[in-house]
């Protein structure tokens, strides 16, 4: 299985290395080999000590070496920390930053370029679901995007569900979770309103190999009772 947690713009810089320090030991002391990814803030990314199975990763970068970008960060940033996995395509960088799909593509094409692993996420909202209209709309969340590329993760994050505390239902990620393994092979992760209460239910839908967590991820506490509880299942 797969747990990530997305620290959004959430949590310092000393908190993050406290944060990886304390989650490294309990993934050795409980000899977990599931993959873990951490995806902090942009200012606390370092080159953080981690086991082989702990990935830190960055939630965004700009589709260029370097350059006139203000407020965002290129591959030679990352690089410096060794980071090889981004987040790309999430529901609050499409609709708060307003990437397009288009955008997308080529920030996808980009790091793929270069042979990154990619969380690509994709997540209706809920008038889209309401239409009946959530697997068009996904499949249009995959415009430019290569299925086949051998380092991607999906991510299904209906919008929904974000945040709200309100998580999809096992029926819900399920039905959606089956339709992508129609046309997607890469391992597939669930998100919204993921925690330690649900996970078990999660993880238990057929096509689900991870989840994506934001809010139940910040404290390290709470993203280790998740992995505890996952991997009990
Ligand atoms: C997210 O935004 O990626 C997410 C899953 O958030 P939350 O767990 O808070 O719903």
């Amino acid at each position: 299985m797969i747990y990530a947690a997305n620290f959004k713009t959430n949590n310092t810089k000393a908190y993050t290395k406290e944060y990886i320090d304390k989650l490294s030991n309990f993934l050795k002391a409980n000899n977990i080999k599931d993959e873990v990814f951490v995806f902090p803030t942009f200012c606390s990314l370092d080159s953080y000590e981690v086991p082989k199975n702990l990935t830190i990763g960055a939630q965004n970068a700009y589709p260029a070496k370097n350059g006139s970008f203000t407020g965002e960060i290129g591959l030679e940033q990352i690089d410096e920390f060794g980071i090889k996995t981004l987040l790309i395509g999430h529901s609050e960088r499409r609709e708060i930053f307003g990437e397009t799909q288009e955008f997308i593509a080529k920030k996808f094409n980009f790091f793929k370029e270069l042979g990154f692993k990619i969380i690509y996420c994709i997540g209706e909202s809920k008038e889209i679901r309401d239409e009946g209209e959530t697997l068009e709309y996904l499949w249009s969340e995959f415009d430019g995007i290569d299925l086949e590329y051998d380092n991607l993760i999906v991510a299904y994050e209906p919008i929904w569900a974000i945040g709200t505390g309100v998580s999809a239902t096992k029926e819900d990620i399920d039905e959606v979770l089956s339709a992508l393994r129609t046309k997607v092979k890469a391992p597939l992760l669930y998100g919204g309103s993921v925690k330690s209460s649900n996970i078990n239910e999660v993880l238990s839908v057929k096509d689900c190999d991870g989840v994506l967590v934001g809010s139940a991820s910040w404290r390290v506490e709470s993203f280790c009772d998740i992995i505890k509880e996952g991997v009990k299942a």
